[in-house]
């Protein structure tokens, strides 16, 4: 469960999020749609705590991102807590960021052996079960350079699954694919989808938010200005904002 209400987030004097209310309950797929510059990578980054953000609430999973209630006040998190909330929130960027000299298996397995403490050979085996799961069985011996654009990004997706999300969130993970490769990707998201994971998806895939998701939100200058069932916002938009810009990506 995803909860934001009024966050707000500037850069030095501009006003990046202006006030962002956004709901996404367990389980649900919310997909984020909006033009170049409007904040919505801001926005996922505020999410798993890889920015701060200046004011307003936001809850994951019931935690108050960033800050503790103790003794009647905020405390901000320690390094510690910090790090423990983000290996559990699943993040899958443009750019797979993967190690090249590491295999798929090795690359899954990292985290798990240096975050969680897990043994080696165990952590082998969970990355081998996290390939197989986004359909890379048979190339998990495999370098970055030996793999497609769309199967390294399997691997980013596996990589993140592996920590055991309580959510996972995509900032536009098929814009950098060649297109022929963008719907294998998409296909793994949906599997993940149909698996009951929670998940927030920044996306221009139209055809994917329509079919997958439950909710969508239009993004413009920092503030979502219009939500609703990918139907009614992608199908019946209400605002001349909205209606601009589905004009310009349909
Ligand atoms: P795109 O569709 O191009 O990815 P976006 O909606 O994801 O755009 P953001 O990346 O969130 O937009 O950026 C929102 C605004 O914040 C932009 O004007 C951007 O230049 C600015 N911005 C983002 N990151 C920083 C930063 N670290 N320092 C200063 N300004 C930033
Ligand atoms: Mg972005």
């Amino acid at each position: 469960h995803v909860e934001a209400r009024g966050v707000t987030k500037s850069y030095g004097d501009h006003l990046v999020l202006a006030g962002v209310d956004f709901t996404v309950r367990a389980g649900e797929v919310s997909c984020i749609v909006g033009p170049s510059g409007s904040g919505k990578s801001t926005f996922l980054r505020c999410l798993n705590a890889l920015e701060s953000y200046d004011d307003g609430t936001l809850l994951v999973e019931d935690r108050h991102v960033g800050y503790e209630y103790k003794g009647g006040r905020y405390h901000e998190w320690n390094t510690k807590q910090f790090a423990r909330f983000r290996s559990r929130i699943g993040m899958v960027f443009q750019r797979f960021n993967l190690f090249g000299h590491l295999s798929a298996e090795e690359n899954v397995a990292c985290a798990l052996v240096q975050v969680r403490g897990m043994g080696k050979s165990a952590a082998k085996a969970r990355a081998r079960e996290e390939l197989a799961r986004v359909g890379l069985a048979q190339h998990a011996h495999k370098r970055p350079h030996q793999l497609s654009g769309g199967q390294q990004q399997r691997v980013a997706i596996a990589r993140a699954l592996a920590m055991d999300p309580e959510i996972m969130l995509f900032d536009e993970p098929t814009s950098a694919l060649d297109p022929e490769l963008v719907d294998e990707v998409l296909e793994a998201m949906k599997e993940l989808a149909r698996q009951g994971m929670t998940m927030v998806v920044v996306t221009h895939e139209m055809g994917f938010a329509r079919e997958v998701a439950d909710t969508v939100h239009f993004f413009d200058a920092g503030v979502i200005v219009e939500s609703g069932s990918p139907a009614a916002v992608l199908g019946n938009p209400q605002r001349d904002r909205t209606k601009a810009f589905l004009a310009k990506v349909l």
